[in-house]
This record gives structure tokens, sequence and C-alpha cells, in this order.
């Protein structure tokens, strides 16, 4: 029995694991990597292991960076299922349709470029094609029950609070009479999230793969996060600037409107809201559809008129023309993908709005390295979009109460839950905010820890790994 890394090892992006058990060996995510184009030439790489010989996939959450790679593992021969809790099967769906979208528009520009300079047409990641056949592959499994996959092979998904259909994975791993168990921590939700559940808790396991995105941070929390959100709109109405939030289309900016319908409702503000992804119109009526996944919180407003996301203020876009319209209005919210602005349509209302000093950009999520997002919150005064430079003038804001992730302390206590495993396993953060948890963890739980390498090994079998 071993469990590999083969990425979000020491990074935040591309998370996937394959699990090996007697002839069974089946994969935990197949996420892209993202960021610049060297996180993205990643993607283009070789699998660390052979999709024909892979059992299943299992998938935590539909975000991007946990499943944009499963239609590369179809384009290259896989064919088996593809297991994920229902509103995750319904979120992959419209995420990675609309991610071999973006992978054909990217091939066809990098085309061109390539013809110009007399060079050879350039094949995309995957194509629409290879997405449909991926979705084909997608076989619900709902939470809480256990599932046997495969001889020794039994799975439960558990909420794991950070996105919509979000899970953790409890496998309980037997070869030749020895049994191992092993938690898959996925992306650990903030508590007190609104719209979905709080994490689940559960005590034990003997091997524990955890996600350290925050493992360095703390949320800082000036107040309720909705307060802060009013304040920047008081300010924007005042001066007649625009207020731009990048954000992930799934999960955040269904949050963002939770919070800007509270926001209009309990106080005398009234901005126009747009959002501007056609991928996060889709995703929200999705939340819709699994109204069962809903915090009580949420189920009140279900119930009152209009729904919980929607209100007069709101608007959404679907053309590029309703989107480019919306370069000559002022005093208006954007709320549009992607969430690190590294991509989708915000990045034409950055451009339209950085040079501005009336203008707000808020960032409401976590900002991996390379990002225009990271580069934004680091302060830079320049930064180049579609190849023009832009000067920053705008007021830029950073929410991390709205964060979906747990930061320090809730990943401490999330992880308090367990007794001590044999081995804890730290994936999906930058190197500091890994080795910051490992410390804390060792320190304070007496969890004995070490932070992965890329395409480390680890034995399930002995009490964990020899180092
Ligand atoms: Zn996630
Ligand atoms: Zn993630």
């Amino acid at each position: 029995m071993f469990l590999q890394v083969c990425g979000a090892a020491r990074e935040v992006t591309g998370s996937c694991y394959v699990v090996e058990v007697g002839v069974t060996r089946f994969l935990v995510d197949c996420g892209m990597h993202q960021g610049g184009e060297k996180e993205e030439a990643l993607n283009f790489a070789p699998f660390a292991f052979d999709p024909l010989e892979l059992d299943f996939v299992l998938l935590t959450h539909a975000h991007i960076d946990h499943s944009g790679r499963v239609p590369r593992l179809v384009k290259e021969g896989y064919s088996a299922p593809v297991y994920a809790t229902p509103p995750t099967c319904d979120l992959v769906e419209i995420m990675l349709l609309d991610s071999a979208y973006i992978q054909e528009m990217d091939a066809e520009w990098r085309t061109r470029k390539a013809r110009r300079a007399g060079r050879r047409n350039v094949e995309p990641l995957y194509d629409q094609e290879d997405a449909r056949k991926a979705i084909r592959l997608l076989k619900p499994v709902e939470y809480s029950k256990p599932v046997a996959l495969a001889p020794g092979v039994t799975v439960v998904f558990h909420d794991a609070g950070h996105i919509l259909g979000s899970a953790f994975l409890e496998l309980q791993l037997e070869e030749q009479g020895e049994k191992v168990r092993v938690v898959f921590s996925g992306d650990v939700g903030q508590p007190d999230q609104p719209i979905i559940r709080d994490p689940e808790i559960i005590e034990r396991t003997d091997y524990l793969i955890m996600e350290s995105t925050y493992g360095d941070r703390r949320h800082v929390r000036d107040g309720r996060p909705e307060d802060e959100l009013a304040e920047i709109l008081k300010e924007a109405k005042r001066t007649g600037g625009n207020v731009i939030i990048p954000a992930f289309a799934v999960g955040r900016t269904q949050e963002l409107l939770y919070f800007l319908r509270e926001i209009f409702a309990s106080t005398d503000l009234d901005m126009p809201v747009y959002v501007d992804s056609p991928l996060a119109s889709r995703a929200t009526e999705i939340f819709r559809q699994h109204r069962e996944e809903f915090d009580d919180e949420a189920w009140r407003l279900v119930r009152e008129p209009g729904g919980i996301f929607d209100f007069p203020q709101l608007h959404y876009t679907s053309s590029a023309d309703e989107s480019r319209a919306l370069n000559e209005k002022r005093g208006i919210v954007i709320i549009s993908a992607s969430g690190m602005a590294d991509a989708g349509r915000v990045r034409h209302h950055l451009k339209h709005n950085l040079w501005r000093p009336e203008s707000h950009v808020v960032i409401v999520g976590f900002q991996a390295q390379n990002t225009m997002g990271r580069r934004l919150l680091d302060g830079d005064k320049r930064v180049r979009i579609f190849g023009e430079e832009i000067a920053v003038k705008a007021h830029i804001h950073e929410i991390s109460g709205l964060s979906a992730h747990a930061d320090q302390a809730q990943l401490l206590a999330w992880a308090a839950h367990f007794q001590p495993p044999r081995l804890t396993i730290l994936t999906h953060g930058e190197p500091n905010a890994a080795m910051t948890l490992e410390r804390l963890l060792e320190d304070n739980l007496g969890f004995r820890t070490v932070v992965a390498e890329k395409n480390e090994i680890f034995d399930l079998e002995e009490g964990g790994s020899d180092r």
C-alpha cells in the first residue's frame, strides 16, 4: 500500500495523489496547476502514472485545481469512473466545459502566434469533446455513506464545508489482512461561512493528508466581512467609482451575493451589481438546485421572496457585448472571474478601472504566487494586462474573513479532533505556510508531521515514511 503526492506539493494548486492497494490503483483529485506561464506549462507535463492503469478517480470538490486535469486523463485514454458528491458532479460538469473552452481559445491564440513565427500548430490541453467524455464518467456518491469501490478500498465522503459539495475523504484500505485508514482533507472550509454547512469532524485516522493553504496566516477580522464590504461600497458610491471583485465563479460569487443582498436589505446603500461571468450564473443555478446542502441560516432565506440569490440591484451579463458595455458605467459593482484575476473577463475590468483613483478592487480569496491578484495585494504600482502597461491607482482592499479556507487556527482546531495519526502529510500550501503548520501540529498537538515533496511516495503499511 502506498501513496504518491503528484501535485500541490509545496504549492497550492495541482492537487493529485495516486493510491495503490493490492492490484487497485486510483487517484484522489486530478487538478490543474494555476498561476503564471510556468505553472500552466506543468499541466502539459506527462502524468507521474499511466492513466490506463487507474481503476477510478475520487474528487474532493469541483475547484479546477482539484478537478481540471480529468479531461486530460480522458484524452490519454482513461475511461473508468470518477466519483464525487452529487453537487460536485453538477459543478464539475460546467467547470470542465468552461475550462475546455478556455483551453481551446488559448491554443487558438498560441497557434496564430506560432504560425506567424513559422512554427507548428499548438494542441489544446484538452477540448470540449474530452470534457464531455469526462463528464460522462462522473458517478455521484452521497455524503456519509461508506461505499466499497474495489476489494480492500472503502470510501466515505464527509462534508468539508469549503464550497457546495466539497468533501474530505475517509478511506479504509486493506491489503493482506493489514488495515489502514487514510484521510484526505481536500480543502478545509472556514466555519461559519454563509450558505454551506461547517466542516465535519472525525476522530480517527492512521494517515492524515492535509491542506496547509493558510498554515502561516490568520484571517484578520475587523468585524464582520459584510460590514467591511459595505464600507467599501459606501466610499465608492460617494466618489462615483466602480468596485471590482475578482471571484471564483463557484462558491465565492454566491457568497458575495448572499452578503450584498444582506447589505442592501439592512442599509440604505443602493448600487447596481453585475455578475459578469457566464460560469458564475450557471453555478448559481446549481446552488439553487442543491438547497439540501444549505445551512439553517440559508434555508431561512430560501423561503423569502426572491430566494437567496436575487435582489433588485442584481444583474447577470452573458454576452461579451454586455460585458464590454460595463466599461461605460460608473458607480457599479462588478463580480467577475477568475478569482486570482489571472484569466477571464475580470482582466478587462481591471484594465479599465485600475488606473482610476476612484476605483476599488476587493480581493476576497487566496491569491497564488505570480497571479495578478497577488501582485495587486503586494502593492505593485504597475501591472501588464493584455500586453498593456496599466498604472495601479485604485484602492486595493482585502477582506480575508470571506475566505473559503480555514486559517491557521481553524486548521489546527480541525486537526485537533483527531487522535494523533501515525503520520500527517502536509500539502496544498506554499513552503512557508506548510512548514509553519508542520511545526504547530508537532508542538501543539504532538502529531508526527512532514511536508510532502513533489512526487514523494509514502509507504502506508509500516507506520509511515522512513525519513
Ligand atoms: Zn478549493
Ligand atoms: Zn484547493
